[in-house]
């Protein structure tokens, strides 16, 4: 649905139509190639080993860091109990 220029002010319509323009030619259509390039993102996620559930660590919240190695946690629970007894965890 391109629709949108129905209900774009007048004012803007020239910039937004300019930009659709060369943002959707045709030709780049053609030649765009169906690579999910958006779809596939290259996450390492870390595994909780408290509960291991993945925690992806550029938004875990909650980490420690033992042995040199870190460690993500989902919820301050699991971080809590790994720091009490990392070995526990570890084995
Ligand atoms: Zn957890």
């Amino acid at each position: 649905m391109y629709g949108t220029m129905n209900i774009i002010p007048a004012g803007n319509s020239v910039i937004c139509g300019a930009e659709l323009d060369s943002a959707q030619r045709p030709a780049d259509e053609k030649t765009l190639a169906p690579l999910p390039q958006h779809d596939v993102e290259m996450i390492l996620m870390e595994i909780d080993p408290i509960c291991k559930m993945e925690v992806d660590p550029k938004t875990a919240k909650w980490k420690s860091n033992y042995g040199g190695k870190d460690f993500f946690f989902c919820a301050p629970g699991c971080k809590k109990a790994f720091d009490k007894d990392p070995q526990k965890y570890l084995k």
